[in-house]
């Protein structure tokens, strides 16, 4: 029988071939007029190399808070977080964050945001500029290293968001709504393109975790939905795309496939 669930004080131990582990996570915010906020009770999630992971859940029901966990920007009131079978207890270095508002700096150009992921980590300065460019270019961006921001459109500007978080070859790239400020078809444009660079190999990173309310989305998306339930946040469900992935659907394979049943 699962240690886990014989002896509830136990550490778990690590899943094999786990990138994240977030284990019993409870977050409650401390509420100065009323009683604590119990945002997250009990959730378990465990991320591997390998897959896009997605997150549905209403608005308010702790999705951001868990990625904020994830990334270890917030320690959880209780639980804990694995990274490659290690507590953490400060941020993740593996990991990098799309945010819904973008969180550009306005006074720096396309190539200073890309390169800021870059100087945290102390990388000289032609490295940094190397680097940035190439996840400049694989974004889709080449040409634009000396615009501002406010010389972009939206998508432009959430591409930018995306060559900041890509340039340090994050582990792990969370996604918090990145879609969601975006028009209909700049989204549409935007995601084609990341799923096609995950089909191909090209996104340097290991796994993703994508919050979005849009279920048709996250089925084209994602290997995994969990659906987060409200008051508290909890794991309700857990969805597994079917096999051949729709993600695929641009593929020649995936074509002859289709072709052989219709
Ligand atoms: P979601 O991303 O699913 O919309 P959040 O994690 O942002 O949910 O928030 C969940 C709940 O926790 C909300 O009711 C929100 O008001 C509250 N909350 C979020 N951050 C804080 C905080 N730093 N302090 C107090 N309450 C917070
Ligand atoms: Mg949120």
């Amino acid at each position: 029988m699962d240690a886990r669930l014989s002896d509830p004080l136990a550490t778990p131990a690590a899943v094999p071939g786990a990138l994240v582990e977030v284990r019993r996570c409870r977050q409650a915010y401390h509420k100065e007029s009323n009683a604590d906020l119990v945002v997250l009770d009990d959730v378990d999630l465990t991320l591997r190399a390998g897959e896009i992971v997605g997150l549905l859940g209403r608005s308010g029901s702790g999705k951001s808070t868990l990625l904020r966990i994830v990334s270890g920007l917030l320690r959880p009131t209780s639980g804990e977080v694995l990274w490659e079978g290690q507590p953490i207890r400060g941020p993740a270095p593996g990991v990098a964050m799309v945010f819904q508002s973008f969180a550009l700096f306005p006074w720096l150009t396309v190539q200073a945001n890309v390169e800021l992921g870059l100087e945290a980590k102390g990388v000289a300065r032609a490295e940094r500029e190397k680097r940035a460019e190439e996840a400049i270019d694989l974004i889709g961006l080449g040409g634009y290293e000396n615009a501002y921001p406010k010389e972009l459109s939206g998508g432009m500007r959430q591409r930018v968001g995306l060559a900041r978080a890509l340039v340090v070859h994050p582990d792990l790239l969370l996604m918090d709504e990145p879609f969601s400020a975006l028009d209909v078809l700049t989204a549409e444009n935007l995601r084609t393109d990341l799923i096609e660079l995950w089909s191909e190999g090209r996104l340097p990173v290991k796994a993703v975790l994508i919050v979005t309310h849009n279920i048709e989305e996250s089925v084209l998306m994602c290997d995994r939905i969990l659906v987060f339930s409200s008051n508290p946040g909890r794991v309700a469900h857990e969805l597994a795309v079917p096999f051949p992935h729709p993600r695929n659907r641009h593929d020649p394979a995936f074509r002859a496939f289709v072709d052989r049943i219709y």
